[in-house]
């Protein structure tokens, strides 16, 4: 028998050009997501307005393949972290974070990641391999599980593509988990509540740009000036700033909306009141605010966390010169729930990491 294919992995629109290249009608495609996503229904047998041959090719054509948790933590602030392993031993991290708007999931896009930023842990493993569709979908799944477990109010209600990988490098199929959490007929979680971040894949900004859908972007700026930022980022050497702010003008044209600047606060290195003036200069012209993050130290590398209050006399300087900022609060710090921290530690015990 052939191995089946995983339903998770198919969005509406994907499953419904699926369904009528095989002669059937895209309609099926709707009543079969309505089964699995409203009524939770996971016998395609059971799914009773859907014609007998529907049922039987979807029979033998899908199962319904979640990741499962290897581990879970939960800090005191109520963060969960989940272990996820993945249907061939691999392993990424999921994350919950509560805030007073909603809980907000942090999900891993790819198995490690090749951009090699100097400051993070997901980089110290290199890409194994692109996540599908559904292996994302499967993360917020498992944390909606333990939410309904939990008889909480709320299910997820926030999803970010910041954990581990780079997003826009395995574009098409964030672009299908994205129509998954968004689509009124699966998850139903709005637009506007989906933050996708990147390091700066100038062609991918674009591209996502034409599509224009109603997502929130973010980017990994981190550093004011070329000289730092390739210092930092190797991405850089190959979009340098003023390419990036390029394209951040052009999404901005073409979709009305505004992007948010990621900033770590870097101890020494990019923290300055000097940092900040030539940061207001590099985004002056462009309509996004900048969020400034606390760093969570890396064991393998070098930078220190920025202390508080050079962190708010950073903010208040950019204020003063027109910038809205933001600072991004913390959750779980108990936890290692920092990007990447938990899975290197768990394959470091392997012994994967020198
Ligand atoms: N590859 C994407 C998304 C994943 S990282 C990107 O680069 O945007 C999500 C965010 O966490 C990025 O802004 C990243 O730079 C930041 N980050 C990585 N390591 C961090 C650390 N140790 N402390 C704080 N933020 C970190």
């Amino acid at each position: 028998m052939r191995n089946k294919l995983n339903f998770y992995d198919f969005s509406l629109p994907k499953l419904q050009i699926y369904l009528s290249d095989q002669g059937f009608k895209k309609f099926s495609a709707t009543q079969a997501f309505e089964w699995v996503y409203q009524k939770g229904e996971k016998d395609f047998n059971n799914m009773s307005n859907l014609a007998l041959k529907v049922r039987e090719f979807l029979n033998d054509t899908f199962t319904f393949q979640l990741p499962t948790i290897s581990q879970e933590h939960i800090s005191e602030d109520g963060t969960i972290k989940l272990l996820v392993e993945l249907k061939d031993g691999n392993l990424v991290e999921t994350v919950l974070m509560r805030y007073n708007y909603g809980n907000v999931v942090c999900v891993t896009t790819q198995v490690g990641c090749n951009m090699g930023c100097r400051f993070c842990a997901s980089g110290l493993l290199k890409k194994k391999r692109d996540l599908s569709a559904g292996e994302m979908l499967g993360q917020v799944l498992l944390i909606n599980e333990i939410l309904k477990n939990n008889n909480e109010a709320k299910l997820t209600t926030h999803v970010v593509l910041m954990g581990i990988g780079e997003p826009f490098d395995n574009f098409t199929n964030i672009i299908d988990f994205i129509d998954l959490l968004n689509n009124p007929k699966s998850l139903e979680i709005g637009a506007r509540h989906i933050t996708v971040s990147t390091c700066g894949l100038v062609p991918k900004i674009k591209e996502f740009a034409d599509l224009k859908l109603q997502v929130k972007l973010a980017i990994s700026l981190h550093a004011p000036t070329d000289e730092k930022r390739n210092q930092i980022m190797p991405i850089n050497k190959a979009y340098p700033l003023k390419e990036v702010i390029a394209a951040v003008k052009y999404y901005e044209h073409k979709t009305n909306k505004r992007i948010t600047y990621e900033y770590i606060m870097l101890k020494d290195f990019n923290d300055s009141l000097d940092d900040a003036r030539d940061l207001a200069r590099l985004i002056k012209g462009t309509n996004g605010f900048v969020n400034l993050i606390p760093y969570n130290p890396v064991d393998e590398h070098a930078f220190a966390r920025s202390p508080r209050d050079r962190t708010y006399a950073f903010a208040n300087a950019l204020k003063k010169m027109g910038v809205q900022t933001t600072i991004r609060k913390e959750f779980g710090n108990d936890i290692d729930a920092a990007c990447g921290q938990l899975r290197a530690k768990e394959e470091e015990k392997r012994g994967d990491i020198d």
